[in-house]
């Protein structure tokens, strides 16, 4: 049996229908801000698939400039250790040329006091000499007085009076340190211990020598 529906009932569903555009509209937007989420949603995933491979492309830069570095730091200290050996190196050439320059200092210095010794020797060789006086002895033979210095140091000279006969070779000397002046020098040659004494003794060898010098013989 049909249902009787009440005019309140009636009523109702009026309004329900009446409500049906309107709850459809907001169906119809919400499904099409739904499709939207979806879509930003796609985009959101896109993006962090996006943001991961950056981030994983990151770490292998990261990773390669590690490598970089860490070759840079073994090339460095490489060049820091080989710089070192050149130091050290050039320490031991150093030292090296510093001993050759002590063994040729201490030539030199011993070069220098064979020198030195070799001027002290000439100076104390007597020169040709100054003849001082002659005598002749009773065959004709000279008897020679001769004055010549062994020394000489700027505050005096040491004089060397020699008197020779040419006859039978006796010699006599006498020496005597004297200043550069005049007077010294005559009292030297004429003092009774020294030059006078040499003098007086040629005379008298030659009052009584007779020796003549024999020619040397011929070369064969
Ligand atoms: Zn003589």
């Amino acid at each position: 049996m049909p249902r009787v529906l009440s005019n309140r009932h009636v009523a109702d569903l009026k309004a329900h229908a009446e409500q049906l555009p309107r709850v459809r509209t907001q169906y119809e937007r919400l499904k099409t801000e739904l499709e939207q989420q979806r879509q930003k949603t796609t985009r959101l995933e896109n993006d962090l698939a996006k943001a991961g491979q950056t981030l994983e492309a990151a770490a292998a830069t990261a990773k390669k400039a590690e490598a970089v570095a860490h070759a840079r730091y073994r090339q460095t200290d490489q060049q820091l250790c080989a710089a070192r050996q050149q130091l050290v190196d050039a320490g031991f050439r150093e030292r090296r040329l510093q001993e050759s320059i002590a063994v040729l200092h201490a030539e030199i210095k011993k070069l220098k006091a064979a020198a030195e010794r070799a001027a002290v020797i000439a100076a104390q060789q007597p020169g040709p000499g100054e003849n001082v006086v002659r005598y002749l002895n009773l065959v004709g033979a000279h008897v020679d007085v001769t004055l010549s210095s062994l020394h000489q140091d700027g505050t005096g000279t040491e004089l060397l009076l020699v008197s020779l006969c040419s006859g039978c070779g006796y010699t006599k000397q006498e020496s005597g340190w004297v200043r550069d002046i005049p007077r010294e020098r005559r009292e030297f040659l004429e003092g009774t211990f020294t030059g006078g004494k040499i003098k007086q003794w040629a005379q008298e060898h030659a009052a009584n020598c007779r020796a003549v010098a024999l020619p040397a013989p011929a070369a064969a």
